[in-house]
């Protein structure tokens, strides 16, 4: 794999009249040229705060990176002046928001707002800005004649693809989309799924997809991290962690899927819920609605280890040499 972004141990807190939010915990998480990884998790697990991290958008105050390395190729963004960091978002990172209403102003055409991030990158004249507008309304599937159209004139899946537009405009390396189907109704999620995924293919983009959906994931990704309270918890390819999750906490996730087979009065949920990030478990975060809780899971934070070929898991029950310790 040739590697893009590293994520190495990066912490990230919100300092709040209630305490010291601990938003994303020594998480680490890579990703190499070319591929799709998901970011997986509930609400709350710190999946946007990563995001916003790479992209060294966290507002601060309340919010701080207190530690880790964020390196894409060779440079660590924490140490890159904002300056500079302006010319990496949209020309080497683009990010694409869950609502896309919030991502587009409803007092500017559409042709632009598209514009306006072409012209920030890049030096084009009157005229190849214009072509270059076309071009990427035509890419995404909106006719070039709708440039001087408004957003309230288009549907909510055209407005995402307005946005997907924007945000390959500069050809990034990497795409960062958060949840950017889950404002759509479902017929629409899948045709911009299927439009970000050709064009993910035929530029040959990085993509990081943060999504709660595991059948998006599947649908789309080569990799897959899992994340809980702030820290990726497993990571895998996506043949190997839907073959067999190995974290209890994936396995419930995967559990709380409902079976078109299955005649139930109850859907399956995960006991309990999400940690209040001011206030997190000792020991494994996961542990006070985990079924397989021992004493050790209490107190010490679980590693993160590599259990099968590839397949990296934090949890006590998976041994040095990668067996588990006990039965699930
Ligand atoms: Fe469950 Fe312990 Fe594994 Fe945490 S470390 S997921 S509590 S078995």
């Amino acid at each position: 794999m040739v590697e893009l972004l590293d994520l190495r141990n990066v912490s990230v807190q919100y300092e709040t009249d209630s305490g010291t939010v601990y938003a994303v915990n020594n998480l680490n998480l890579k990703i190499g040229k070319k591929e799709t990884l998901g970011l997986v998790g509930e609400t709350g697990a710190g999946k946007t705060t990563t995001a916003l991290a790479v992209m060294q958008l966290i507002q601060d105050p309340p919010g701080k990176i207190t530690s880790g390395e964020i390196i894409l190729e060779e440079t660590d963004l924490m140490q890159v002046k904002e300056k500079d960091m302006f010319n990496i978002r949209g020309n080497k990172i683009s990010m694409i928001f869950q609502d896309p209403m919030t991502s587009l102003n409803p007092i500017m055409t559409v042709g632009d707002q598209i514009k306006e991030v072409i012209e920030l990158h890049q030096d084009l004249d009157k005229d190849e800005l214009i072509a270059k507008t076309e071009e990427m309304l035509e890419l995404v599937g909106i006719r070039k004649e709708r440039i001087n159209d408004y957003p309230h004139q288009f549907s909510g899946g055209m407005k995402q693809r307005v946005v997907i537009a924007m945000a390959l405009s500069c050809n990034p390396e990497l795409i960062i989309a958060d949840e950017p189907t889950t404002a759509l109704d479902v017929t629409i999620q899948a045709q911009v799924l299927e439009l970000m995924k050709d064009l993910k293919d035929k530029y040959g983009t990085s993509m990081i997809l943060i999504t709660h959906d595991l059948g998006v994931v599947a649908e789309i990704c080569d990799f897959v991290s899992v994340i809980y309270a702030g820290s990726v918890v497993e990571h895998a390819s996506v043949e190997n962690l839907y073959a067999e999750p190995l974290h209890p906490y994936t396995r419930g996730l995967f559990d709380s899927i409902p079976s078109i087979d299955e005649d139930l009065d109850q859907l399956r949920v995960i006991p309990g819920t999400t940690p209040d990030p001011s206030d997190l478990p000792s020991g494994c975060r996961f542990h006070p609605r985990c079924k397989h809780c021992m004493e050790i899971c209490k107190h010490k934070f679980p590693e993160f280890r590599e259990a099968r070929p590839g397949h990296y898991v934090a949890c006590h029950l998976y041994n040095d040499e990668g067996n588990e310790k006990h039965e699930r």
